[in-house]
């Protein structure tokens, strides 16, 4: 692929943000819920305290949307994330909950984007975990029988069976989620919550939160909110917070690019009827996806460790790390070689011990649903919705008991240091290598063996 004229975006390639901005915080105010941050995770607990009639209030430092949750690759997970293996080795009991609670989370956004008819390109298609080579099969099998022994729903097949292109072995389908524009969909939901009753303060940064007789005062530059509770969904910029549990999750950069659009015989030539999106098998994986207008989106293969806090908040990708990405497509798809690179964006994820999405409350009253992961498109916002539930009704909802944690500290989250990332990327690539290099034996082996069948044959029939 050609990466000689990528636009660096500091946003989304998905979408602009929006034009109608409301009002920064100014002055002190009094409600009963407070929620900080305005991405999926915050905006679907403000909307659905609000549909429950609860004054809510939401800051958001910039606009709704503004995070990763407009910068992801757009597709609605219906299965957990992680390495199936460990988790069933380490949370066995806890296992069809969390199964469970993936594909639920993968529902209510389908119901979210129905009740609030959001146009958002939405397909539901599945994702699939696809296969690079027989090894990887071998993950994906033994992933798919965890997955379904544990109630999970999926299909697993060839790369023709499943629709996806051909350089794939094949892999497993989830049976719910599917592809969307995720910054149609947080503009859908933003103008859901400004319709809803909720008081939203965009470019309204929180710089503390104190507890105060049983109450929360929250500080902003040029004013404060009172209130009897506070829900904090700030995702990867939850290093800020004295509040929140130390160690509950580190910051990582991750990449998305998109090509100019894929000329119709090159895209039929792929075989990818079904446009599942696709997530490779490797340690960190590398996910490809079309979109409606017909580009490929490809991304993350490589992790950056994010710095102090706070989080740099106009960063673009590092060019070395598209160029890394667009040579992922080429070894992929040889078909595609000339195509060029568009535009690339990142954003940060919060990486949890596990893999998995974490959520508790610190004493009685301070919130927070923080790290969903590579999941969160639709695992934040559903979190977000039980939290809401929980605070009116008094009681969890039995999908929050999978990811509530009652603990204040988290032992310190290993092997995502520079070093280990880059070691990990580096690993990944030589099993690329080596599967390219059984792949091109074998292809020579058939061919040799043709050949010397077509050369006998004359004889044989003569
Ligand atoms: C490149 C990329 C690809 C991904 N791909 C997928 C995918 O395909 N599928 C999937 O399920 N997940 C994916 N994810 C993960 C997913 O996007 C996130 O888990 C999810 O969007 C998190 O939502 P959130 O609401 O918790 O956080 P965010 O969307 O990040 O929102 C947090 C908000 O808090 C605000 N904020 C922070 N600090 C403050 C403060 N002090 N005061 C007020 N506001 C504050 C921020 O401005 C931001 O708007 C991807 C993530 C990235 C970056």
């Amino acid at each position: 692929m050609r990466t000689d004229q990528v636009e660096y975006l500091t946003f989304s390639g998905w979408g602009d943000p929006p034009t109608d901005l409301r009002p920064a915080l100014d002055g002190d105010l009094s409600c009963d819920v407070a929620v900080i941050g305005g991405g999926m995770g915050g905006m679907a607990t403000a909307l659905r305290l609000a549909e429950r009639g609860r004054d809510v209030v939401l800051l958001e430092a910039e606009f709704c949307g503004y995070g990763s949750s407009s910068r992801n690759g757009g597709q609605i997970a219906g299965a957990p994330g992680g390495d199936l293996r460990l988790l069933t080795l380490f949370t066995h009991k806890k296992m069809p909950g969390i199964v469970r609670l993936a594909e639920n989370a993968g529902r209510y956004v389908e119901g979210l984007i129905a009740t609030h008819d959001i146009d958002c390109e939405y397909v539901p298609n599945g994702l699939v975990w696809g296969a690079v080579s027989p090894i990887q099969m071998v993950r994906v099998k033994t992933f798919a029988a965890i997955f379904k022994r544990f109630g999970g729903h999926g299909q697993v097949g060839t790369s023709e069976e499943l629709g996806i292109p051909r350089s794939f072995v094949g892999g497993m389908r989830e049976n719910v989620g599917g592809m969307l524009n995720p910054r149609k969909l947080t503009a859908g939901v933003r103008r859901a919550v400004l319709a809803s009753g909720a008081r939203v303060f965009e470019g309204t940064k929180v710089i503390d939160v104190r507890r105060r007789h049983g109450a929360v005062d929250i500080v902003t530059a040029n004013g404060s909110v009172h209130a009897n509770s506070v829900v904090i969904a700030t995702n990867a910029y939850a290093g800020d917070w004295q509040t929140t549990p130390k160690n509950l999750s580190l910051p990582l950069y991750v990449i998305e690019a998109e090509s100019e659009p894929i000329p119709a015989d090159k895209l039929a030539a792929l075989g990818w009827t079904s446009r599942s999106g696709v997530i490779t098998q490797h340690q960190i994986m590398t996910h490809y996806r079309l979109t409606e207008r017909n580009t490929l989106v490809f991304g993350v293969r490589r992790a950056e460790r994010g710095p102090a806090y706070p989080l740099p908040t106009n960063k673009t990708p590092d060019p070395s790390l598209v160029r890394d990405l667009a040579k992922a497509v080429d070894e992929m798809f040889p078909s595609l070689a000339g195509l060029a690179v568009e535009r690339a964006w990142g954003g940060w994820i919060a990486i949890t011990a596990s893999w998995l999405s974490v959520a508790g409350r610190v004493e009685d009253n301070v919130y927070y649903s923080i790290g969903c992961n590579g999941h969160g498109l639709c695992q934040a916002p559903y979190i977000g919705s039980l939290i809401a539930d929980l605070i009116v009704d008094g009681r969890a909802p039995e999908d929050l008991d999978v990811v509530w944690t009652d603990t204040n500290k988290f032992p310190p989250i290993v092997l995502l240091d520079p070093v280990s990332l880059r070691t990990i990327w580096a690993l990944d690539r030589v099993g690329d290598a080596v599967n390219r290099f059984v792949r091109t034996t074998r292809a020579r082996w058939r061919t040799r063996r043709g050949s010397g069948r077509r050369a006998l044959a004359p004889i044989d029939g003569g």
